[in-house]
């Protein structure tokens, strides 16, 4: 059985509701911190790492607080990004796919879609573009040509208990995951879910396919056996609060999403 873990690099506590949700249902624009994560699966010698997270230097202009690379938040639950075989990017957003120079030695699994989308006609609309930044998606298209990228077309299972889900919606190729652990599935939501809330159908304003974005919702908490909170959702704070830390001096940075491997 898998043990999963998710690790925080990055924090911006200066977003407000109005940030993250389309749909205003009330006028208290309350502050709403959105904090990010990269998530790693482990079974004995065996190491699968989802996305590779922002560089140090957007976080300011973006306003967010920087805390660790994503490496070095791997690292901190012993493991070296520099050795890590398999890297799944869930979707090429620059806070997901804009650090994938620190997994030298690593296959990239991607979505046919997503790679269609991040270099196709949707580049041409602002709108669509503005969450990808030109130089990660090259250094994908780099990977592609040094023959480090395996391609999925909708569902797969790279490896027993680990399903790739295509969910789309958020991004053309967006991925979620379904990874058996010993206390029952844990479904990595990536961007399909940003927050809890956003489960609940209260979209993320960046949409490329609103109907592949509420469909989602529900295929996330069936895969998660019909319960919401088996769901870890991309950018929710709640997420290091929830679930236990992945060892001593790790509160706040790394947490563990499944019982111990089995
Ligand atoms: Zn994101």
């Amino acid at each position: 059985m898998w043990e999963v873990f998710a690790v925080k690099y990055a924090e911006n506590t200066g977003r407000r509701r109005r940030n993250h949700f389309i749909v205003q249902d009330d006028l208290h624009d309350t502050p709403h911190p959105i904090f990010y994560y990269v998530w790693a699966a482990r079974r004995g010698g065996t190491v699968v790492v989802f996305d590779t997270g922002f560089a140090r230097e957007l976080a300011a202009p973006r306003g967010a607080t920087y805390e660790r690379t994503p490496a070095e938040a791997l690292a901190a639950i012993g493991i070296d990004a520099a050795s890590v075989r398999d890297v799944v990017i869930t979707h090429f957003h620059y806070d997901h796919a804009g650090g994938i120079a620190a997994f030298p030695n690593a296959r990239f699994h991607v979505q046919d879609a997503e790679m269609a989308y991040a270099t196709g006609r949707c580049m041409l609309h602002a709108h669509l573009k503005k969450p990808f930044i030109c130089e990660d998606v090259t250094a994908l298209v780099r990977a592609l040509y040094d023959g480090r990228m395996v391609f999925h077309d909708g569902d797969a299972e790279p490896w027993p208990g680990i399903r790739l889900m295509r969910i789309g919606g958020h991004s053309a190729g967006l991925m979620s995951a379904r990874i058996d652990t010993a206390e029952g599935p844990v479904v990595l939501a990536s961007d399909a879910a940003h927050f809890w809330e956003t489960l609940a159908g209260e979209p993320f304003p960046i949409v490329y396919d609103m109907r592949a974005v509420l469909e989602g919702y529900q295929r996330l908490i069936r895969e998660a056996g019909g319960d919401p909170n088996r769901v870890v959702p991309g950018h929710d704070p709640a997420v290091i609060r929830r679930y236990p830390s992945a060892g001593p001096g790790l509160e706040g940075v790394a947490v563990r999403l499944s019982g111990p491997a089995s």
